[in-house]
């Protein structure tokens, strides 16, 4: 199969150390060669793989673009599983389009958003879920959605979804063996352990369902809306958590008249904070439009923290908040401790109380703690297996409810072999799932996410 080559710069436009422009396919060598000029006199094409050569770039009239090392890569030992040669460069903007710009003269076309890392799938480097835990791990925002990402990049995701699905092939064997020949009393061909083992997959299959929401918010946070009447200290809780001054705070009430959003990362969880109008009854049109919205974010919120100033007793306005997030997902942030305690627990009852003072820092990591158990956030072992995208749940989901419809209609006195009919749909679902069956509409669906370069 012929692998036309293709060239990106493969590190972040701006000023850096360095640049890399990585050419992969057929011709990348012989392409490297017609503009990179070793000092050694080498040329590239005598390089055995993983060797690397310190050399210029040169434009066509030879004149010298920049000075940087090649490092060589031969199929298949290489990520992309083609012939592949990186170019280190000075780091900037300018000097890696110019040297970019060469390379695509001398016969490379521009590779295409996440090209090379499709290129690794086509040519059997890495299956489906590997490639995008690629892409997990480039975007990970915190600890967790960084750990997350790398054991699916090393195969826990691929891992378990094969082990079921060789549950599920011997499942199937097994009734199309016990429907061809019914009346022999081979011991392993029991109906009654073909649905054990099916009912097993099903579980297994709930739990790496299950396990996605879980996955979900470590790697892409949950929203968390920060509410209270005015001048409680909303906007300072909201700028101790993102350490900006992201929203303005004065002592004027009625100062945040909108919703102010920043992502922030609490203990190991992300938050998408959005601080909001100060909840009361006003008269202000303006005003009045963001205590509408601020209410309305109560009813989105995956979290709210609801903040009291706890060096005044509570007034109406307070008691109208606390009947707003009654029955929420919510957390009493009782502020401005500094100031000594004017409200008592009793004030809340039935919700979880932290005391902080945003303005000085008390109380910070005993608020992280009851956000963490708040959101239900379990530390991810090691052994959990996490799918990362929403196609990997969808075929998780297809396959299980192919495995509870096979296991209902065996129930139900299906035939046999009409059961396991339904198992082989289960295994094409988890099949799609690693990429080992999948249509170029899912593939280039999931290699259109990933940037230029990768
Ligand atoms: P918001 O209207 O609820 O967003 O309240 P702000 O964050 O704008 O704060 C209102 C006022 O309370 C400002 O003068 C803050 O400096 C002050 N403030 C906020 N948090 C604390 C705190 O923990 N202790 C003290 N003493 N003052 C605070």
């Amino acid at each position: 199969m012929s692998n036309p080559t293709v060239a990106a710069i493969s590190t972040p436009s701006g000023e850096g150390g360095i640049s890399v422009i990585r050419i992969s396919g057929d011709d990348a060598i012989a392409i490297a060669d017609s503009c990179f000029c070793a000092f050694s006199g080498e040329r590239l094409s005598s390089l055995a793989g993983y060797r690397a050569a310190y050399g210029e770039v040169k434009d066509s009239d030879g004149a010298v673009l920049d000075d940087g090392v090649a490092l060589v890569f031969r199929a298949p030992k290489s990520f992309t599983g083609e012939d592949t040669v990186e170019i280190s460069i000075h780091g900037g903007r300018v000097v890696a389009r110019g040297v970019l710009r060469r390379i695509l003269e001398c016969g490379a076309k521009l590779a295409a958003g996440g090209e090379f890392t499709k290129r690794a799938f086509l040519n059997g480097k890495l299956d489906l879920a590997k490639a995008e835990s690629i892409m997990g791990v480039i975007s990970a925002r915190s600890d967790a959605a960084l750990k997350i990402s790398q054991a699916a990049k090393s195969g826990s995701v691929s891992r378990k979804t094969e082990e079921i699905c060789e549950k599920l092939l011997h499942t199937a064997a097994c009734f199309a063996a016990y429907s061809d020949f019914p009346d022999e009393d081979i011991p392993d061909l029991e109906p009654e352990k073909f649905i054990s083992l099916l009912s097993s997959c099903e579980e297994e299959l709930s739990r790496l369902i299950e396990g996605f929401d879980m996955g979900r918010v470590v790697s892409e946070g949950i929203d968390c809306a920060i509410v209270g009447k005015p001048n409680v200290g909303k906007s300072t809780l909201m700028n101790l958590l993102s350490r900006s001054e992201k929203s303005i705070v004065t002592d004027i009430a009625g100062t945040t008249r909108d919703i102010v959003e920043t992502t922030v990362t609490v203990g190991d969880i992300t938050l998408n904070l959005a601080d909001t109008a100060g909840i009361r009854d006003t008269a202000d049109i303006v005003e009045s439009l963001g205590v509408k919205r601020a209410i309305e974010r109560t009813k989105t919120a995956g979290i709210i923290l609801a903040v009291f100033d706890g060096s005044s007793p509570l007034d109406n306005d307070d008691r109208l908040l606390i009947e707003e997030i009654k029955d929420k997902n919510a957390l009493i942030v009782l502020n401005k401790s500094d100031l000594g305690s004017n409200t008592t627990e009793k004030d809340f009852e039935g919700f979880t109380v932290i005391t902080v003072s945003a303005k000085n820092g008390a109380g910070e990591k005993e608020l992280a703690a009851a956000i963490e158990k708040l959101v239900g956030f379990k530390n991810l072992s090691p052994d959990d297996t996490i799918l990362i995208t929403e196609r990997q749940r969808d075929c998780a989901k297809r396959a299980k409810g192919f495995v509870d419809e096979a296991m209902a209609s065996y129930n139900a006195g299906v035939t046999l072999d009409a059961v396991g009919v339904m198992v082989d749909s289960a295994v094409e679902a988890l099949l799609e799932l690693t990429g080992k069956r999948v249509t170029n509409e899912v593939s280039d669906e999931v290699f259109k996410r990933f940037c230029i370069g990768k």
